[in-house]
């Protein structure tokens, strides 16, 4: 952007709220592009990632971040990490909760975090998949989520799959963000890589077909990403998994199941980046990589801060 108003106003919006909640599916209806993993299994998203809408009076770049959740393993201790730190460093925050049911346990673990917050984060409740409920339960789910949040004084129902109300929530946020030029280029929807993105789809991938038959062990590892010309991307990955068992699993009767894994992943990956892509993926055990911190860097886990 070569010049913008004086009034412009530009901050960090961070996506809170525990895992299947829509964060993501509310990240990419804002920015009409599909730039974050959505799954019907939690923890899809195992990265902090930034989703970067510009309009003419303002720049909102969402943060979406795991779902906060009680620490497992070294991997959930540091997605919970991840999610306090975003707390810290954003100038908003939105707390987004499924208003289908009443809050359970991890929202109630989240609105503890939120309250032994040293200063009072400016904060939305978004009350996420209205389309599932009648009116009488909504406003009963409300309520209940409004008291265990209750530093929080303002919401909004929306349904990220259909786009209702997206179009009163933007501004709602604009007026509590600060008078900023934009921090990034009007053309750029996301920090992350075209490569990044693409791990994230293929787990997306190996979650949805295998669901809790692999539980959350795989990783994802780019080998390879090339341009071919006009022939498009040539992508090499490894999938990681625990045991020899799921390796198995991943790979199916004569490579069966690998294959539908890559076709689905490489479909949204050419749909992504606007271009033909031959992807081609393996399997490799890496013994209990999820409490292993050396493995845990190579993964791409301990990313920078947000600013
Ligand atoms: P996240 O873990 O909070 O990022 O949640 P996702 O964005 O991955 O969404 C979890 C699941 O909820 C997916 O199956 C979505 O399609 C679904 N979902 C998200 N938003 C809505 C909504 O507004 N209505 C309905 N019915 N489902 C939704
Ligand atoms: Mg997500």
């Amino acid at each position: 952007m070569t010049s913008f108003p004086s009034d412009y106003k530009s901050g960090f919006v961070a996506l809170m709220g525990p895992p299947n909640v829509g964060k993501s599916t509310l990240m990419n209806a804002v920015l009409g592009e599909k730039i974050a993993a959505v799954s019907p299994w939690p923890q899809t998203t195992r990265q902090r990632q930034m989703g970067i809408l510009t309009l003419d009076n303002a720049q909102i770049i969402f943060v979406d971040t795991p779902g906060v959740h009680r620490p497992l393993h070294k991997l959930g201790e540091h997605m919970n990490e991840e999610a306090t730190d975003v707390l810290h460093e954003c100038d908003l925050t939105l707390f987004v909760v499924d208003v289908s049911r009443s809050p359970n346990e991890e929202d109630r673990i989240l609105a503890e975090a939120v309250a032994d917050h040293e200063r009072v984060i400016p904060a939305i409740l978004v009350l996420n998949k209205v389309d599932l409920v009648d009116e009488p339960v909504l406003e009963d789910h409300q309520s209940a989520y409004l008291e265990i949040l209750h530093p929080v004084q303002e919401s909004i129902p929306i349904s990220a799959t259909l786009g209702d109300n997206l179009d009163k929530l933007l501004p709602l946020i604009i007026t509590r963000l600060p008078e900023s030029p934009p921090f990034f280029p009007q053309d750029q929807l996301t920090d992350l890589y075209e490569r990044e993105i693409a791990a994230d789809l293929i787990r997306e991938s190996v979650i949805f077909h295998l669901r809790d038959e692999v539980p959350h062990s795989v990783a994802v590892r780019i080998d390879e990403y090339k341009e071919r010309d006009h022939h498009g991307a040539y992508i090499a990955a490894t999938l990681f998994v625990e045991r020899d068992s799921q390796k198995g699993i991943v790979i199916g009767q004569g490579g069966s199941m690998l294959k539908k894994i890559g076709t689905a992943a490489r479909k949204e990956i050419e749909s992504m980046s606007g271009r033909k892509v031959y992807l081609q993926l393996r399997v490799k055990v890496r013994k209990n990589w999820r409490n292993d911190e050396s493995a845990l860097k190579l993964f791409g886990f301990g990313r920078s801060k947000v600013k």
